[in-house]
């Protein structure tokens, strides 16, 4: 089994949607990170009815990466519905991306999974170059 496969099995069992009430939607889209320690976490999406709830799986397992340990930066990382990514199913949102490169700037060597079965990823610094930020972090950091 490889890492890829470990991911994607802890995410699998959370893919349950369901509304779990009049206002909310949820676990329609599931999420497995890798932390730059070697940490794994799961997140699901959230969706609420007024919309001020809605986030999707990946921005979940980074918030509960940053609240059990801490940690910002992601190794590597796959989301998906009922079946695994393939394709441009498997990219992250653009709130996602934005939410990646704010956690750390070293999050553009992130793995993201677009095609499971072949193992194809794509790195976050490639779909989301010139990121806004970058001149912000080279200010603070000289
Ligand atoms: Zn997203």
């Amino acid at each position: 089994m490889d890492i890829w496969e470990k991911l994607y099995n802890k995410a699998q069992p959370l893919y349950k949607p369901a509304e779990l009430n009049d206002f909310i939607y949820a676990n329609n889209v599931v999420c497995a990170l890798e932390t730059k320690s070697g940490k794994i976490y799961t997140g699901v999406c959230v969706e609420g009815l007024c919309g001020v709830l809605n986030l999707c799986a990946e921005r979940v397992a980074l918030l509960n990466m940053l609240q059990d340990s801490g940690e910002m930066e992601v190794k590597r990382i796959i989301a998906f519905r009922d079946t695994p990514p393939s394709g441009l199913d498997g990219m992250p949102c653009g709130s996602c991306r934005e939410a990646l490169m704010q956690f750390s700037v070293n999050n553009k060597d992130t793995e993201i999974m677009v095609d499971y079965e072949n193992r194809k990823t794509v790195k976050l610094g490639d779909i989301y170059p010139q990121w806004w930020g970058t001149m912000k972090s080279e200010r603070d950091i000289t």
